[in-house]
């Protein structure tokens, strides 16, 4: 089983009524409908206000964590940022999901200011420019979103190690919709759509892709610590 943990925080849900209608359940009530209904996946939700559940322990306990945060990103404890980030570098998937590219966990594996520009109310077709890579399949060429906030270049992030989609706006604008890198002994991929007043995570595209992300971030080989040891060498006859 792959063991996935979502965080949201889960505050537009509950102080914006026309977001609460979208998101009955909040963000992560819908992306665990999706992925739990995956007979390889479980899945566990954390949102701000449990946000103190992220222990060590927790982290242990997850193979990937899926990342969506807005307006309180400053309100997650920095110790739990930097949580995250060592059981990233240590070998725990990362799926930061549309504006977590400005949460504290993204940022600090990033090492970028990850800024973009931005506009509400757009029309997006997300092209599909590696259909080989494990988080492409079942995706076709190309998908359309048909209201979703326009993220553009540039795109304040390191060169991703692939880039797997590239999304277009009716207003003009592209971006590096979809990036994997590779981070310590983890995988992290950074999905954009998914802005919290349009339905884009009940689109079978977006739950495809966000799926596939899930079983290809899940870790091979974790390490139980960081370390930096001393070490003897294997010769015999130095
Ligand atoms: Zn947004």
């Amino acid at each position: 089983m792959i063991k996935v943990t979502v965080y949201n925080e889960y505050v537009h849900e509950t102080e914006d009524e026309a977001v609460a209608a979208v998101y009955p359940k909040g963000i992560h009530g819908c992306i665990a409908d999706f992925l739990g209904a995956n007979e390889d996946i479980t899945v566990k939700t954390v949102t701000l206000e449990t946000v103190g559940e992220i222990t060590d322990e927790l982290l242990f306990d997850t193979d990937v964590l899926i990342w969506w945060g807005h307006m309180a990103h400053h309100r997650v404890p920095d110790e739990i940022a930097e949580r995250v980030y060592n059981h990233v570098m240590r070998g725990m998937g990362f799926v930061a999901l549309h504006s977590a590219h400005f949460s504290k966990p993204f940022t600090r594996l990033m090492g970028t200011t990850c800024s973009l520009c931005w506009r509400e109310g757009d029309r997006e077709r997300v092209w599909n420019i590696m259909p080989s890579h494990p988080i492409a399949q079942g995706i076709g060429h190309y998908f359309e979103i048909p209201e979703e906030e326009m993220y553009g270049e540039r795109f304040d992030i390191p060169t991703p190690d692939e880039l797997i989609f590239l999304g277009w706006f009716k207003g003009g604008e592209v971006f590096r919709s979809g990036c994997c890198w590779n981070k310590g002994l983890g995988r992290v991929f950074y999905f954009q759509p998914g802005h919290e007043s349009n339905p884009t995570f009940f689109i079978p595209e977006v739950q495809r892709i966000i799926t596939n992300a899930v079983r290809w971030a899940k870790p091979l080989y974790r390490l139980p610590e960081i370390e930096c040891p001393h070490t003897p060498s294997p010769e015999e006859n130095l």
